[in-house]
């Protein structure tokens, strides 16, 4: 896992960001900023729902298990805007393999 920009370089897809399904919230802050159309927003699968913590579950519940997901990830520039704007601190890049 990595944190800072330095840490990562803004070649396209060599870093994506990793979104953390017990404190997403699906309020699309991260689909707004993102320059590069790397985020969708769509409803958490059932089969997904039962790997969550208590909180995460009673925040997917509150918000109709809307998130994020990394659709398009190869086009990534590790810009971090992502990470600094989501509110509930669920984005880390972290190196593509
Ligand atoms: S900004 Fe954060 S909380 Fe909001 S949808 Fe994106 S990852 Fe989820
Ligand atoms: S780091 Fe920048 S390019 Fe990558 S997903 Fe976040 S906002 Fe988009």
């Amino acid at each position: 896992m990595i944190s800072t920009i330095s840490d990562c370089t803004q070649e396209p897809g060599k870093c994506i960001p990793v979104i953390n399904r017990n404190k997403c919230e699906g309020k699309e802050d991260c689909k707004e900023v993102c320059p590069y159309n790397v985020f969708t927003i769509g409803i958490l699968p059932k089969e997904d729902r039962s790997i969550l913590n208590f909180v995460g579950k009673i925040k997917g519940y509150a918000h109709g298990w809307k998130q994020a997901f990394v659709t398009n990830g190869d086009d990534c520039r590790a810009c971090m805007l992502c990470v600094q704007k989501c509110p509930e601190k669920a984005i880390t890049l972290v190196k593509s393999i």
